[in-house]
Order: C-alpha cells, then sequence, then structure tokens
C-alpha cells in the first residue's frame, strides 16, 4: 500500500476540494440589480478559477461579458452569451421574472416565465463597460461570506448567536 501514484492522488482531490467546496451553490456567485444595470458574476464552466463579470442595462439592453481583467468574453458574438443567460437565470431566480423585467424594461405583457423568455426578448447590443466595479462589489461580498483563507466548511450558524445558551 502506499504508492506514489496513491499518495499524489489523494493529494490532487484534496488541493481541489477546498477551492470548490465553499461555493458550491455558485454558478452565479453574485448577482444584483444596481447601477441601472443588472450585473453579477458568473462562473467559467470550464475552469474554476475564471469568472465572468456580466452585465445588462435597463432600457438600452446593451450588455456585456468580460473576464474581471477585462478581456472579453469569447461566447460573445453579437449575442448574448451563456454567461448573461445564466446571470439572467440566476436574476429570476433571486428577484422573480416580473422584477427582473421591469427593472430592465423588457417587455413581458405576451407571458415570460423564465430568463431564457427574457433573454429572447433583449433587443440591445455589445457595448464594452469596465468590470472592476462590479468585481470589486462581488469581492465585499465575498468577504461577508467567508473567512479568508480558510479550508473548512463554514457552517452558515457560525453568524448567528449559539443556540445552546437556551438552555
Ligand atoms: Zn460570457
Amino acid at each position: 500500500m502506499g504508492t506514489i501514484e496513491d499518495g499524489w492522488e489523494r493529494r490532487s482531490v484534496a488541493r481541489v476540494l477546498p477551492a470548490v467546496q465553499p461555493r458550491k451553490l455558485a454558478k452565479v456567485p453574485f448577482v444584483e440589480l444596481a447601477d441601472g444595470r443588472l450585473q453579477g458574476v458568473v462562473s467559467s464552466g470550464s475552469d474554476i478559477e475564471r469568472v465572468y463579470v456580466s452585465s445588462i442595462a435597463a432600457g438600452s439592453h446593451a450588455f456585456n461579458c468580460s473576464t474581471n481583467n477585462n478581456r472579453p468574453c469569447g461566447g460573445l458574438r453579437g449575442a448574448p452569451c451563456k454567461h448573461l443567460h445564466a446571470l439572467l437565470d440566476e436574476a429570476t431566480v433571486q428577484y422573480g421574472v416580473e422584477r427582473v423585467a421591469r427593472y430592465l424594461r423588457i417587455d413581458v405583457a405576451d407571458g415570460a416565465s423564465s430568463g431564457a423568455d427574457l433573454a429572447a426578448r433583449l433587443n440591445g447590443a455589445h457595448q464594452p463597460t469596465p468590470a472592476a466595479v462590479v468585481f470589486s462589489r462581488f469581492l465585499r461580498h465575498l468577504s461577508y461570506l467567508e473567512v479568508p483563507g480558510s479550508t473548512e466548511p463554514l457552517p452558515e450558524l457560525h453568524w448567528f448567536p449559539a443556540t445552546g445558551t437556551v438552555g
């Protein structure tokens, strides 16, 4: 027992798991209706280290998607990429279809019940916007949720007073 290969495998598993674990909810770890935009952070489907900052402007529906370093998303080819679709999906989960539609001024008089319905009704064009503001808000948001450097699971109840004191 204990070949080199076994040890290597165990280490690589241990190395990967902590990075995934804290945000396993998080295809879209951050979404907000702010600054006249639906905007948020969407994790890359292929690279857990990479995130995209995606936004859709209210009214004009001008959209953008880039990495947090302002590198344009390769999925944007004149139409919203999969990250923007994911952002819309998550927004409708958190805020509800009608509220997102009202905020972005998407006409849903003919009925819309999902993020995909909203995406189909967008009529804007790609318009580059800086990612930095949204990304720094995302980092602040994270700083409330996580203890930096911790590899331990962080129980949600940690933030509430201990219930054991009642007895
Ligand atoms: Zn994208």
